[in-house]
């Protein structure tokens, strides 16, 4: 990367922020060996990897086993619903490119029926709102660059 680029330049990569200010991942097979979790993603899918010989359930997804080293994993679905496990409302010192968005809330979520916890942020809510044990949805959020992400909002009706 040159350093000839004023920070916020579009850079060698396309990308809007500098890169190591950059607060979603690269997505492309060219980056990531994790790619098809994005792609999955794109479809409405939250998927991770399952290790083919141990079993175990990984959380991020991983292109090696943790547990024993395997590399023959494979692309299983995970709920799109979840609780809310713990959570917070970020009011100051959001990350670059979020500034405009505060106050929002930011959340570790429970994945149903599995002992999964992952952070997203928590839309359509404010945290007045919301509460320990609250269901909630995957929201699929598309990046203006094409790339994609998650976050949650609140589910409604009971269950
Ligand atoms: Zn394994």
């Amino acid at each position: 990367m040159s350093s000839e680029e004023p920070p916020g330049s579009a850079g060698t990569r396309g990308l809007p922020l500098p890169f190591a200010l950059d607060f979603y991942p690269l997505q492309a097979p060219e980056f990531t060996r994790i790619h098809p979790f994005f792609d999955n993603l794109r479809k409405g899918k939250l998927t991770t990897t399952n290790c083919t010989r141990c079993g175990a359930v990984h959380w991020q997804p991983r292109v090696v086993c943790p547990k024993c080293n395997s590399d023959s994993l494979e692309w299983i679905d995970l709920p799109k619903e979840g609780e809310l496990f713990a959570f917070t409302e970020v009011r100051a010192g959001a990350p670059i490119g979020f500034e405009k968005d505060v106050p929002f809330v930011t959340a570790l979520v429970r994945l149903k029926g599995t002992e999964i916890l992952l952070t997203a942020r928590i839309d359509g809510a404010k945290y007045e709102e919301l509460k320990i044990g609250d269901r909630v949805r995957l929201k699929v959020i598309d990046l203006p660059d094409g790339r994609v992400w998650f976050r949650f909002t609140p589910a409604s009706g009971t269950g």
